[in-house]
């Protein structure tokens, strides 16, 4: 048999999800972002398997758009941090990709091409996340002018959020003012949405919205929230004990032996480690279920191997199966114990992980 490290995608879950990102705004367009590999669960199996109902992709930069239109996906794919040299346009008009514009420079690259095809436009404006974007100031002209340029078809306007996330802040709402005081007067589609935005800001729902994290079943928001409430998790990531151990108090577990037994304790090896993407900041006490029945790590997580506490799990033994996120336990939850966020989990994935779709 072969090592038990296992990601299994429930490519049923991610249409119920990007379903949902649509019924919240169901006479606008949303283009499921499936950038870094669609966050670590497989860009192409995501992308065919949402064929059907979605509107367009989103993916970080060409090499990731290629993937997909060798892949035989044929819907718009939108780079949403534009293009890096003058010669991807030829690619970029030829193959019917969305392009995000987020410099001056840019507009002069494009002005100078050769293109063919004219080319769909996303103009970025910089709202306050100082990223990305065109500074408002200059946005009305830069607007103007890819307007006027042959090689352009349309113009998008679009920002991006830094704290969507957050709704209890007033960023969000400052944001969508500054964006909508600057472009006054442009008749053109208009696209502000992540998934925070998406989900808790109604005003921030236009033509376009841009789905990632909630396509996953993982929520960007630490508190409850209707519409996370209704995601349903992508990615369940188990493995199986593989050695199981009977300590006494004071022996020790791990490297550093950073976990010292207080008590009789029954250890469980588990073939997980964080060269398949459990992060080594998992403290211990990160839950886990052990046969269904939640447990704690123990120790530090090593590259290939992390331990379990089984001692108010009689019945396990090895062989026994382990759920680290997933239908049971919430990545968002996981992330908490590893001062990080789901989409990290998610996008650390290592290849040594066997996929599963379902
Ligand atoms: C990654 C990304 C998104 C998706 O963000 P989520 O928080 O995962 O929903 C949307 N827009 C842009 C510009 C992005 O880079």
């Amino acid at each position: 048999m072969a090592r038990a490290a296992t990601a299994t995608i429930s490519l049923e879950a991610i249409r119920h999800n990007y379903s949902l990102a649509k019924s919240v705004a169901p006479d606008q367009g949303a283009l499921a972002i499936i950038k870094a590999n669609a966050y670590g669960h497989g860009a192409v199996e995501v992308a065919k398997a949402l064929s059907d109902i979605a509107d367009g992709f989103g993916v970080a930069c060409i090499e990731e758009a290629i993937e997909l239109r060798e892949a035989g996906i044929k819907l718009p794919i939108l780079l949403l941090e534009g293009f890096f040299s003058a010669d991807e346009l030829d690619y970029i008009s030829r193959e019917n990709l969305w392009c995000a514009v987020h410099s001056l420079a840019q507009i002069d690259i494009i002005a100078a091409a050769k293109i063919d095809t004219p080319i769909k436009i996303w103009l970025k404006m910089d709202s306050g996340m100082h990223r990305l974007g065109v500074a408002p100031d200059d946005y009305q002209e830069a607007y103007q002018r890819l307007n006027d340029l042959t090689q352009v078809k349309e113009v998008v306007l679009m920002t991006h959020f830094s704290s969507a996330d957050e709704p209890d802040l007033a960023v969000t709402a400052e944001q969508i003012a500054l964006f909508d005081k600057v472009t006054q007067g442009i008749e053109a589609d208009v696209s502000l949405a992540n998934s925070a935005g998406t989900m808790a800001y109604p005003e921030a729902r236009r033509s376009w919205q841009r789905p990632g994290i909630m396509l996953y079943g993982a929520t960007p928001f630490a508190m409850p929230q209707e519409v996370a409430d209704k995601l349903k998790p992508a990615m369940t990531l188990s493995s199986e004990v593989i050695a199981v151990r009977d300590l006494e108090p004071g022996e020790a577990v791990g490297y550093s032996c950073t976990w010292v037994c207080d008590k009789p304790t029954r250890v469980g090896t588990v073939a997980m480690g964080y060269a398949d993407g459990y992060p080594r900041y998992a403290k211990s006490g990160t839950p886990v279920l052990v046969n269904g029945q939640k447990s704690q790590i123990i120790g530090r997580v090593s590259m290939d191997m992390l331990a379990v506490d089984l001692t108010d799990i009689p019945d396990a033994e090895v062989g026994s199966y382990v759920e680290f996120w997933g239908d049971n336990l919430a990545a968002s939850e996981i992330a908490t114990y590893c001062d990080t966020i789901p989409y990290t989990l998610f996008t650390g994935i290592t290849r040594r992980v066997h996929k599963k779709y379902i």
